[in-house]
Parts: structure tokens; C-alpha cells; sequence
């Protein structure tokens, strides 16, 4: 079996030691006190924490483009590092900006739905977004932002090796990919994100599934079109 989370946090309150396997390592110990008899759980490779913290610092330092100038603090992602599924959006707007965490409010709740949609806990992925801080007035990121930006991502990208990526949004997608494809053709296509090798599906963010209610069933589609090559690659 495999553990995220929720489930490590559930063995230790149990009082089971819980050995989490080094970067790179495939199996987990999880010992019972008063079981002589250990019980290994299969692990998928995990994170480094050291690495993953050295990371979150950098980028809660980071001063590389202006936008560091107007954020009130960075947004470096929320979930599981051991997560399969990443999610990526395009960047923090006011509320993410004060919370400091991607995807809440009225377009948070409905990415939860549509995780929820597919069998997803919000807690069971990885959500990130293409840029760290806060456009002013919600504007589009500018190429020299991404770019600076870009390899805190590439960087996060590596280390959960996730299976899937979920794009959301043309600049999320467009960004990622490096391509200037409309998003309404990039629908239904399965791309791939070069290193490490990952499919990338898009869809539709959803502050603009709240703008434009009639295009859920579009994104419904393209879910279950990830869930089908999420399937395939596993
Ligand atoms: S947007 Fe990215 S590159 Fe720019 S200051 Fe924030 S963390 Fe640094």
C-alpha cells in the first residue's frame, strides 16, 4: 500500500513508528510496538525534506523580480509532496496573497469539487501556480516574471515526480508548455512536460468556470480525460 498524508499522521497517532524511506527509496517500516513482526508498506519515492524546506526558503526570500515588492507574502504551494497528481494554476491573486496558500476562496472551493469529482482529496495532490507572488490588479504575469520565477516550479516539478499534471488556464498551460496555443485547442490533447517526462492536461481555470458556468461541462470532460491518462500511466 501506499501512504499519503493523512494516513502517516493517522499511523502516528496510533503511536506506529512510522520510517520513512530516504529520497529516492521505495519502502516504508511501519513497525507496531507490540508487533515483533514488522509491517512494510511499499512507498513511492518521497520527497527530501531538507531540500524541499531549502526551497520553500528560497522562495519566501526571493527578490528576483518586482513583484516580491507588492506581495504580502509568497505562495510556494500546499499538498502532498508525494502526491501523484500536481495541479497548477497561473498565480496568487488577494486572498491567496493574505493566506498564503494557492486556490482559496470561491475558485478554491470549486478545484476541490472538481478534485472531489474525480475520487481527489484537495490533501492527496499538489497545488502550485507558474508564479510565487501577486500580480497587481490580478494582471496576466509578464514573460520576464515567469521566467524568473520559473525554475522555483521546475524545481518543485522534480522532486514530487508527479504522475499527472493538471494545467488551469491558458496561462498556466501556455507557460508551462511554452507554446501560444488558444486553450480552447489545447482541450482534449495530451502534452508533456519534458523534465521529468509528464503527461499535461488543460482545462479551464476556475475563476473563469465561475465567469462562465456553461463551460463546466467542458472541464468535466477534460477531467475525466486526465483521469484516463492518469490511468494509462500508471
Ligand atoms: S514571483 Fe517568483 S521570481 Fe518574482 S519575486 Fe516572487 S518568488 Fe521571486
Amino acid at each position: 500500500m501506499t501512504l499519503n498524508t493523512a494516513q502517516r499522521r493517522y499511523l502516528e497517532a496510533m503511536g506506529i513508528d512510522v520510517f520513512i524511506a530516504r529520497y529516492g527509496e521505495s519502502r516504508v517500516l511501519a513497525v507496531k510496538p507490540e508487533n515483533p513482526v514488522p509491517v512494510v508498506i511499499t512507498y513511492p519515492p518521497a520527497v527530501d525534506p531538507a531540500e524541499w524546506e531549502t526551497l520553500r526558503g528560497e522562495v519566501a526570500a526571493c527578490k528576483r523580480c518586482a513583484l516580491h515588492k507588492g506581495r504580502t507574502q509568497t505562495v510556494f504551494g500546499v499538498g502532498d509532496t508525494a502526491a501523484k497528481w500536481l495541479i497548477i494554476g497561473e498565480a496568487p491573486g488577494a486572498e491567496e496573497d493574505r493566506q498564503g496558500e494557492p486556490f482559496v476562496g470561491r475558485a478554491g472551493r470549486l478545484l476541490n469539487s472538481m478534485l472531489q469529482a474525480i475520487g481527489l482529496r484537495r490533501d492527496e495532490v499538489y497545488i502550485a501556480n507558474i508564479l510565487k507572488c501577486r500580480p497587481p490588479d490580478n494582471r496576466d504575469p509578464r514573460p520576464e516574471e515567469v521566467a524568473c520565477c520559473e525554475p522555483y516550479l521546475r524545481r518543485q516539478i522534480r522532486m514530487i515526480n508527479p504522475k499527472i499534471i493538471l494545467a488551469l488556464g491558458r496561462v498556466a498551460a501556455q507557460n508551462l508548455l511554452k507554446i501560444d496555443t488558444p486553450i480552447g485547442k489545447m482541450r482534449g490533447r495530451r502534452y508533456e512536460y519534458p523534465d521529468p517526462r509528464v503527461p499535461v492536461i488543460v482545462t479551464y481555470h476556475p475563476a473563469y468556470l465561475l465567469r462562465s458556468p456553461k463551460e463546466k461541462r467542458k472541464s468535466w470532460q477534460d477531467l475525466q480525460f486526465a483521469l484516463r491518462v492518469y490511468r494509462e500511466s500508471e
